[in-house]
């Protein structure tokens, strides 16, 4: 199964994933979780995107479609299919993968849409906490671990806030991407792949619902 997941920031885009991966078994491809890699190893394309994740901006299209080409051509791609979280978030990325895909042989199956109301999107932002040694993501609030301190996961202890999730960031990250969903979204839903699901819900009726249409 090929899928692509979208959302505004804090739309349950990473939440959802993992709910996909433990129960369909497909790669779970996040850009966002790319870069922090490349970042944390400050690597030439970590330094170079950190500029522009600081600011609450878009990475360039042309390095961004680099290394989504490169992790789809890997071989686990064609035996399990992919889950891409984040990718694409401009009509250019769209257009790329689209030509990425016929080259590499793969077909899309469904583009699941999350929908929320931006005004809610800063508190579940801000509220965001992720486990440093599996990358569980938790809310203070909506969804915390069930052990204070523990990750539900793994059972670690170290948790850590991403710094661009703090509001003055935020702001930015939501205009940006608002603008260039809208166009995104009307590609796939030309090409009958979009799957509406209501992430206002809470996350385990979100799940119910993207079950219902993967099943
Ligand atoms: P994204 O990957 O789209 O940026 P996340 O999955 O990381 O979003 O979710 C953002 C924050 O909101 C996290 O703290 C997560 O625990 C919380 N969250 C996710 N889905 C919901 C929901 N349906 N209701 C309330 N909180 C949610
Ligand atoms: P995310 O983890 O998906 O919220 O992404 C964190 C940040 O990484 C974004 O705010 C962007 O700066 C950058 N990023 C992630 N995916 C993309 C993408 N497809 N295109 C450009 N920048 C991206």
């Amino acid at each position: 199964m090929n899928l692509l997941i979208m959302g505004l920031p804090g739309a349950g885009k990473g939440t959802q994933s993992e709910f996909i991966v433990k129960n369909y078994n497909v790669n779970h491809i996040s850009t966002g979780d790319m870069f922090r890699a490349a970042m944390k190893n400050e690597t030439e394309m970590g330094k170079l995107a950190q500029s522009f994740i600081d600011k609450g901006e878009l990475v360039p299209d042309e390095v961004t479609n680099g290394i989504v080409k490169e992790r789809l051509a890997q071989d686990d791609i064609k035996e399990a299919g992919f889950l891409l979280d984040g990718y694409p978030r401009t009509i250019e990325q769209a257009h790329a993968l689209d030509t990425m895909l016929v080259e590499l042989g793969l077909k899309l199956n469904a583009v699941i849409n999350i929908e929320v109301n931006p005004d809610i999107l800063v508190n579940r932002l801000s509220g965001r906490y992720i486990c440093r040694n599996c990358g569980a993501t938790y809310h203070k609030i909506y969804n915390p671990t069930k052990v204070e301190g523990t990750c539900d996961v793994c059972g670690e202890h170290e948790f850590y806030q991403r710094p661009d999730d703090q509001p003055a960031t935020v702001k930015n990250r939501l205009d940006v991407n608002i603008k260039e969903s809208a166009p995104i979204i009307e590609h796939y839903t030309t090409l009958g792949l979009v799957k509406n699901v209501g992430g206002e819900q809470d996350i385990d009726k979100v799940s119910q619902d993207v079950k219902a249409i993967l099943d």
